[in-house]
């Protein structure tokens, strides 16, 4: 992670990708954009875990809802890295809600709706650092 540009993001595979079985395909996306997986686990959030997590959203009107979402099965979550990969990340999502995503984005070509919408991405730096050290140690991230 020495060269210029280079970062590391947070992904997650929500509940709704893992029932769809598009882990795979998520992935794949990823991968063929030149994107490395850096770490990656299979988990089920608790409801507290994914009250802490969404922790910014506290005041939003959807937080008990997104919050049992989130928690209502097995996530996968990933540290992705590459140049500039908090926002290739986000372009290959698309935008929150799947209806306003561009055409063939994850999000546009998967989503339900704009709570069930396959994938998270972290939105800066600091976010990607914070949300990284709430899944993973050091030592679980492979340089
Ligand atoms: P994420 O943080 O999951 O990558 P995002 O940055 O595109 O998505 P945020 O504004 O951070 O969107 O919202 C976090 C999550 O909360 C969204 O991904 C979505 O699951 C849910 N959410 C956002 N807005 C709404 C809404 N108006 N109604 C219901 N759920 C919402
Ligand atoms: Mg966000």
């Amino acid at each position: 992670m020495q060269q210029q540009g280079m970062q590391r993001t947070l992904s997650i595979i929500k509940p709704d990708g893992v029932r769809k079985k598009v882990i795979g395909e998520v992935v794949r996306r990823f991968e063929s954009a030149g994107i490395r997986i850096a770490a990656m686990k299979m988990l089920h959030l608790s409801k507290r875990e994914a009250e802490g997590f969404y922790a910014v959203h506290r005041e939003r009107p959807f937080f008990g809802s997104l919050t049992d979402f989130m928690s209502s099965g097995p996530i996968v979550v990933m540290v992705l890295e590459g140049e500039n990969v908090i926002a290739r990340n986000r372009e290959l999502m698309g935008a929150t809600d799947p209806k306003k995503a561009d055409a063939g984005t994850i999000r546009a070509s998967m989503a339900d709706n704009i709570e069930h919408n396959i994938v998270h991405g972290s939105d800066a730096p600091e976010t990607a650092a914070t949300e990284i050290r709430y899944f993973f140690s050091e030592l679980e991230i492979v340089s």
